[in-house]
């Protein structure tokens, strides 16, 4: 078995801006420039090298969310929570994910602790987040050597896939190979159900090859699975793979995020929680709100503690982020540009715009995350809302479900018409949800996996 990587691999340490600045961008709508991201990390290991390990489990909400949403497209998954709970128990084990199987929980940051405080005076319950990081003072646990957003963990403490023993290769008649600096540029059909071979670029030595393959998993995140699908065009799929209805790419969905920091009076600078912040991203939050009353739509989603990603650029200020699930739209996609970039693939183009529902209910967590940092005694509050120029949280442009009229792959990720190509990623998530997704990606994927002979 290989797998195929883009990426090369990270240094221990290594930082998440200058290591992606490489890797070309898409097109936005907006303005035309190259200047979106159509990825979550490109290396081996993807966005989990760099990521805040934050590892929460999607609720049955998240996976029939026409609950409280509608749109023009399927929104609820062709799957039940309780189908994923074997494998999120699993990843938890695997993963060692903080007070959980046993593992020891973390403590909160004294930001955390101040901000615990505040909800609690407000009325608002306020949680331990669960961290695939081990906690300091526990075995091999975080050094807290710094602020751990953005950041490839130099010590191993933070969970990812080549930092704890997620791939096993026991039950296969050879063991797993992983070739780095590959692009996979395009799935090869032997006839209108079934794949070849791939084609794939290497930039180093400008070298096209091609790879005869028994079966294709595609995993390489919900903008980029959808583009390789639709790069993929041949007599036998002429609109790309799966995409028969139109469908591939469609249903683009991100989290509708944002950020509020409060600076705080300077007199106060000195006091520990409010001096340069060390260790985990965040430790605490709210998801008072997740399914409440008083939202628009009655579904909002989770609120927590946000540091910045170097310890002293933190002192004075308190960050909140506010995530919640994007409603998918079929306007909203990712569609291959005529334009090529320098390795003569085609640039990949967002047409993406927020919906009303979807600004009121980040505005409404936004208000929230607002009252909590006025609570605490913040002198002003600057916002940052995320925009469509791409988000580390992608999801939806493949999407499962019985029918091939309004899905593409099935409840197990094979490509409705094909036996031998399947996609495992976050792109088959029907409803973003409201929850950081790689914990739910992955005890997807184990399931979908699980289901091959
Ligand atoms: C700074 C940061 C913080 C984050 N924090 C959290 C968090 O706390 N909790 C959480 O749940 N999530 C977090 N995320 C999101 C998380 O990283 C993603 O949800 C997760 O990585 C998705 O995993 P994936 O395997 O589906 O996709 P990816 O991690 O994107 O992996 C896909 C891989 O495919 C490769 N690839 C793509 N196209 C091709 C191609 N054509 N040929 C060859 N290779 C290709 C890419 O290079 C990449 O390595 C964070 C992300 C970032 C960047």
């Amino acid at each position: 078995m290989a797998v195929l990587e883009y990426g090369g691999m990270v240094s221990p340490g290594a930082l998440y801006g200058p290591h992606q600045a490489a890797y070309s961008k898409a097109l936005t709508s907006s303005n035309g420039l190259p200047d979106g991201y159509p990825w979550t990390a490109c290396c081996v290991g993807g966005g989990m090298q760099f990521y805040n390990a934050i590892t929460l489990r999607y609720r049955q909400a998240d996976l029939s969310a026409s609950r409280y949403l509608t749109t023009d497209m399927e929104i609820d998954w062709p799957i039940a929570l309780q189908d994923l709970e074997p494998h999120y128990s699993e990843i938890e084990h695997l993963l060692e994910i903080s007070d959980a199987n046993g593992f020891s929980a973390h403590l909160a940051s004294p930001r955390g602790l101040m901000l615990s405080s505040a909800m609690q005076e407000l009325g608002i319950k306020s949680r331990h987040i669960p961290l695939a990081i081990r906690p300091p003072g526990t075995s091999k646990g975080c050094i807290v050597c710094s602020a751990c957003d953005e950041l490839v963990c130099p010590t191993d403490a933070k969970a990812s896939v080549l930092a704890r023993n997620i791939l096993d290769d026991s039950a296969l008649p050879g063991t797993i190979s992983v070739l780095y600096g590959c692009f996979v540029n395009r799935i090869e059909l032997l006839n209108d159900n079934q794949a070849e071979a791939i084609e794939c670029y290497v930039p180093l030595s400008s070298e096209l090859i091609r790879i005869p393959v028994e079966r294709v998993i595609v995993c390489a995140n919900a903008i980029q699975t959808a583009a390789l699908m639709l790069r993929s065009k041949s007599g036998h799929a002429t609109r790309g793979i799966g995409n028969e209805s139109g469908l591939v790419g469609r249903g683009l969905s991100f989290k509708i995020s944002g950020y509020s920091v409060g600076h705080m009076e300077p007199a106060d600078y000195g006091s520990n929680a409010l001096a340069a912040h060390w260790g985990p991203h965040a430790t605490v939050y709210t998801d008072e709100f997740y399914e409440h009353s008083d939202v628009p739509c009655k579904f909002g989603g989770l609120i927590y503690e946000a540091n910045f990603p170097t310890p002293d650029e933190n002192v004075g200020l308190v960050r909140l982020h506010y995530i919640a699930g994007e409603e998918p739209w079929s306007h909203n996609r990712i569609v291959l540009d005529e334009a090529v970039d320098r390795y003569g693939i085609p640039y990949i183009r967002f047409e993406h715009r927020t919906s009303a529902n979807d600004r009121a209910r980040i505005g409404f967590l936004a208000d929230r995350a607002d009252d909590v940092l006025r609570h605490l005694g913040a002198l002003h509050i600057e916002r940052a809302f995320a925009h469509s120029k791409g988000s580390s949280h992608l999801h939806g442009t493949m999407r499962a479900g019985r029918h091939p009229r309004t899905s593409v792959v099935d409840r197990l990720g094979r490509v409705h018409g094909f036996t031998n190509v399947h996609v495992m990623d976050g792109s088959v998530m029907n409803f973003a949800g409201n929850s950081n997704p790689t914990h739910t990606i992955m005890a997807n994927a184990r399931r979908m996996a699980l289901s091959l002979e």
